[in-house]
């Protein structure tokens, strides 16, 4: 596979608050794409699989002035609020964890974007998955637990499509017919990693993988009028998101563990309890010794003209982020969300609160994998250097649990 640098210089000046989200994107322009890196005077270098013939080299450059376009008219310059910031507590690593887990055999990739865990990492994510779970219990949180899918339906409806299609992944069967299971099975095979059929064979798609946790809940919701206010779930479930070629490491999975605690309510009761839930995730940061900072945040549209449309008009200050730091290449990583939909699920899915008005929703978020990963980052992959609150397994240790 021969490799070839394609430069491009955008059209007009990118803002500065939007050059990583804007490198993210281009990864979907096309899918010769290998990598891209922008350079200090704004150029963008791409590293295709093969070159682009001249035909091909317009049509590349108009779909990236496009993306850009789209994201920089969207988008507007964050006021960016920081409201906690624990970047600089001393932390004792500065080496990517990737390279021992991957030397040493705690993790195996398993394909893009996906690694099995060994017990090292897993074991971690098991504590934080139950220390988040008893965070949400200590919320007002009942546990939920949703199937990894969400009907297409639910997601053209909350058009999710028009907006956010570019990371979707979906699920399909085998058509009940037996001529075609047959053929299937007489046809099958891997090239070089893709599996070829006979594609009259599979099922139209009906659900799509879930990207995030809440949305079931939402789902659960619907068309109910709300016993009490707020309503309170906590729940943990797969997710899917296929980030191209930036899925990397353990930082950006295809399919990753995310923790929520969701709250569906009134305006008043589930902004506060938002806000408690916030201090809560803050307190276990700090019990896990993670250098981190809590800010605002918003998640760019790169489709549509999505700023247009009022219930997500507002962006920032409904997304708050708590971002770790990766001591090994100097930046910070989301490993954490909090979200404020206002009424829009509420509206979407007629969940109504007992004056008949729509409810409002919000939710926290952790990945599993991102937040274990950033304290491998930190604390290393030797356990006698990590926290006592993360060495000592609450899980295992009834005594603890009990004192809580
Ligand atoms: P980013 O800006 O890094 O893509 P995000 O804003 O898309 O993150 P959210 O939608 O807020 O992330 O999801 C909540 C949490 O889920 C994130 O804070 C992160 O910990 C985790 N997460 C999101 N995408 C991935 C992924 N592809 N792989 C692993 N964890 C992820
Ligand atoms: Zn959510
Ligand atoms: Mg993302």
């Amino acid at each position: 596979m021969s490799d070839d640098i394609h430069k491009l210089r955008p059209d007009g000046m990118l803002p500065s608050f939007l050059r990583d989200e804007i490198v993210a994107k281009m990864a979907y322009l096309d899918e010769n794409v290998a990598s891209v890196t922008q350079d200090a005077s704004g150029e963008l270098h791409f590293r295709m699989r093969r070159p682009l013939t001249e035909s091909e080299t317009e049509t590349f450059n108009q779909r990236a002035n496009r993306v850009i376009h789209t994201l920089v008219s969207t988008s507007r310059a964050p006021r960016i609020t920081i409201i906690e910031d624990y970047l600089d507590r001393p932390v004792p690593h500065a080496d990517n964890p990737m390279n021992t887990l991957l030397a040493e055999g705690e993790i195996v990739q398993t394909g893009h974007g996906l690694y099995a865990l060994g017990p090292l990492v897993a074991g971690l994510c098991h504590e934080l998955e139950s220390r988040l779970f008893q965070l949400g219990r200590s919320q007002g949180a009942t546990p939920y637990r949703f199937p990894p899918m969400l009907p297409a339906t639910y997601l053209e409806k909350i058009k999710y499509f028009k907006n956010f299609p570019h990371s979707l992944s979906f699920a399909v069967h085998l058509r009940e017919n037996l001529d075609l299971i047959e053929r299937f099975a007489a046809e099958a095979r891997c090239q070089h990693d893709v599996l070829t059929f006979p594609t009259e064979s599979l099922s139209g798609i009906r659900q799509v993988l879930a990207p995030t946790v809440c949305h079931n809940f939402y789902l659960f919701l619907a068309n109910r009028i709300l016993p009490r206010d707020p309503m309170v779930a906590t729940a943990h479930g797969t997710c899917f998101r296929h980030e191209s070629i930036n899925l990397d490491t353990l930082e950006r999975l295809w399919g990753f563990s995310m923790w929520e605690v969701i709250f569906v309510g009134s305006a008043t009761r589930v902004q506060a309890a938002l806000e408690q839930a916030t201090r809560a995730s803050s307190a276990l940061m700090q019990e896990f010794g993670l250098a981190y900072r809590l800010e605002n945040a918003s998640d760019p549209f790169f489709i549509n003209d999505f700023g247009s449309q009022s219930s997500f008009q507002n962006i920032f200050d409904l997304k708050f982020e708590f971002r770790a730091k990766l001591p090994f290449k100097q930046t910070t990583l989301a490993v954490g969300s909090r979200n404020y939909h206002q009424d829009f699920f509420g509206r979407q899915l007629q969940i109504t609160l007992p004056d008949g008005s729509p409810a409002h929703s919000g939710c926290i978020g952790f990945g599993l994998e991102r937040l274990a990963f950033a304290l491998l980052a930190q604390y290393g992959t030797q356990r006698d250097a990590w926290p006592d609150s993360l060495r000592t397994p609450i899980t295992m240790n009834p005594e603890r649990l009990s004192s809580r």
